[in-house]
C-alpha cells in the first residue's frame, strides 16, 4: 500500500550529534495501526534502519503547542519519493534499491494516542527522546564498534592469505567480512558471525579460530579495557543534516584516529560506557559475540 503525502524532501536529523530534544514542523500525519504515524521536517529521533536494523528506533514523546503530549513508541526509517510524495515504510522501503529513483529518507514517529492528531498538521512541536533508552543504546553501540576493532586484531593471526580489506587500524576486516546480523539493546550488542565457505576461500583459518574462541575473547576484553582507560572523545559527523547522508563514527585508539561508517547513535566519550564484557559463543557455522555494557 502506497501512502501519498505532500512531502518533497527527507527529514533533517540531529541524533548523530547526540541531541535528545528538538523542534520540528509536523509535515505529515496519518492513522497507523490504531495510533498515528508522524513525520516532521526536523527531529532528534533515531529511526531503526530497514537496510541494517542493528540499533532500534528511539522512543519518547512529542509535545504539541497546546501542551498535548503524544507517546512515541517506535521510530522507523521511511522513504519519500520527491516527485510523487509516495511514502514507503518497512518491507516496501527495503525493496527499493540504493540509487534507484528520487527517494529520500524520513523519520516516521509511531505514536500511540487515541487523540486526534490531524489538527496539528503544519504546526511546530517539541520532540523529546527517552534519554535512558538512548544512553544505553549509545553505550552498547560504541562498545560494539570497539569490540569489532578488537576482534579484527585478535583474528588477524588466523588469516592465512593477505586479505586486502582492512579496518582503519590496518587489520584485516574480519568483522565486515563475517558479520551476518547485529542487534543492539541498552544492555548489550549481539553480533552473529558466519564462517562459511566464502570466508574460508578468502583465507581465514576457520577451525583454528573457532578452536580458540576463549583466548580470542580474552584478548578482546584486554584490548577494550585498555582503550576505555584512555577515555577518548567519540564523534559522529555530520552531526546534523539529512537522514540519508553518509555518517562516520570516529574515536582515538592507541593514539591514532579510527573510523567506521555508521548511522547510529553513540556516547560522546569512552568513559560514558562504563564496563564492557565480551563473550564469544560457538554456533553451528560460526560464533556469536556478545558485548555487554554497564553504564554507571
Ligand atoms: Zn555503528
Amino acid at each position: 500500500m502506497t501512502i501519498v503525502t505532500s512531502l518533497k524532501t527527507g527529514s533533517v536529523i540531529s541524533f548523530a550529534g547526540g541531541a535528545l530534544e528538538g523542534r520540528g514542523r509536523i509535515d505529515h500525519v496519518a492513522s497507523h495501526e490504531g495510533g498515528w504515524l508522524i513525520i516532521a521536517d526536523s527531529t532528534p529521533f533515531h529511526p531503526v534502519s530497514f537496510r541494517w536494523p542493528d540499533q532500534p528506533g528511539d522512543r519518547g514523546k512529542i509535545e504539541f503547542g497546546d501542551g498535548t503530549v503524544a507517546e512515541v513508541i517506535d521510530s522507523l526509517t521511511g522513504l519519500v519519493d520527491a516527485g510523487t510524495g509516495a511514502l514507503l515504510i518497512g518491507a516496501e522501503a527495503a525493496a527499493i534499491r540504493k540509487n534507484e529513483g528520487d527517494w529520500h529518507g524520513v523519520v516516521a514517529h509511531i505514536v500511540n494516542s487515541d487523540r486526534n492528531i490531524l489538527p496539528y498538521l503544519g504546526a511546530e512541536a517539541r520532540f523529546l527522546v527517552d534519554a535512558t533508552q538512548r544512553k544505553g543504546l549509545s553505550a552498547a553501540h560504541t562498545a560494539a564498534h570497539l569490540a569489532a576493532f578488537a576482534l579484527n586484531e585478535a583474528a588477524a593471526p588466523f588469516w592465512k592469505k593477505d586479505y586486502e580489506d582492512r579496518d582503519t587500524r590496518g587489520r584485516p576486516n574480519f568483522d565486515k567480512a563475517a558479520i551476518e546480523t547485529a542487534n543492539i539493546t541498552p544492555e548489550a550488542s549481539t553480533d552473529v558471525y558466519r564462517l562459511g565457505k566464502s570466508l574460508k576461500k578468502k583465507g581465514i583459518d576457520r577451525d583454528g579460530l573457532l578452536g580458540q574462541l576463549d583466548s580470542v575473547a580474552g584478548e578482546i576484553n584486554q584490548r577494550i579495557t585498555a582503550w576505555l582507560a584512555k577515555d577518548a572523545r567519540v564523534t559522529v559527523t555530520p552531526s546534523e543534516g539529512q537522514l540519508d547522508e553518509v555518517r562516520v563514527w570516529r574515536t582515538e585508539l592507541d593514539g591514532a584516529e579510527v573510523s567506521i561508517p555508521c548511522g547510529g547513535t553513540h556516547v560522546a566519550a569512552l568513559s560514558e560506557i562504563g564496563k564492557v564484557n565480551v563473550t564469544l559463543t560457538p554456533t553451528e557455522d560460526g560464533f556469536v559475540m556478545t558485548t555487554r555494557v554497564r553504564t554507571e
